[in-house]
């Protein structure tokens, strides 16, 4: 029996406000809301995080959150929205089964988004240096 809360949540064994289902996917709004709106989009197979999660499921988690981001912006009326995917804990991924949150944004709501920091020239030659090299 799975410990996972997630999967205890995709099966039914804990309640939740689904708004999103098909054979791969499972999307339901978060309990604590960054915006009224802010769902978490998630694969009904158990995978911890990017790195173990198949390419095709990938896909389809960022489908899905086309459509519900569409809705998220006719039916609640919000300007915008925000995806983010906490991809370890070291991120802020506390909930160990993959998950994209989607949070709804509005012109007004005040919300900051990450703060830039200053980098050099040489900094980022170094950094793209070493990311472009296999
Ligand atoms: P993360 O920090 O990316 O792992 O996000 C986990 C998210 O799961 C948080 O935004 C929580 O508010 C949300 N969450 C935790 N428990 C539940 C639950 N039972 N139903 C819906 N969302 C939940
Ligand atoms: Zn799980």
């Amino acid at each position: 029996m799975t410990t996972c809360l997630f999967c205890k949540i995709v099966s039914g064994e804990i309640p939740t406000n689904k708004i999103f289902e098909n054979d791969d996917i499972f999307a339901f709004l978060d309990i604590n809301p960054v915006n009224p709106g802010h769902t978490l989009i998630v694969p009904k197979k158990h995978f911890v995080d990017m790195s173990d999660t198949p390419e095709e499921i990938l896909c389809k988690m960022i489908l899905a959150a086309k459509m519900i981001g569409g809705k998220i912006m006719d039916k609640l009326g919000a300007d915008g929205y925000n995806l983010e995917l906490n991809n370890k804990p070291a991120a802020g991924q506390i909930v160990e089964h993959v998950h994209l949150h989607i949070m709804p944004r509005y012109s007004d709501d005040n919300l900051k988004l990450w703060p830039g920091k200053n980098a050099s020239k040489k900094e980022l030659d170094k950094i793209a240096k070493k990311l472009l090299n296999k």
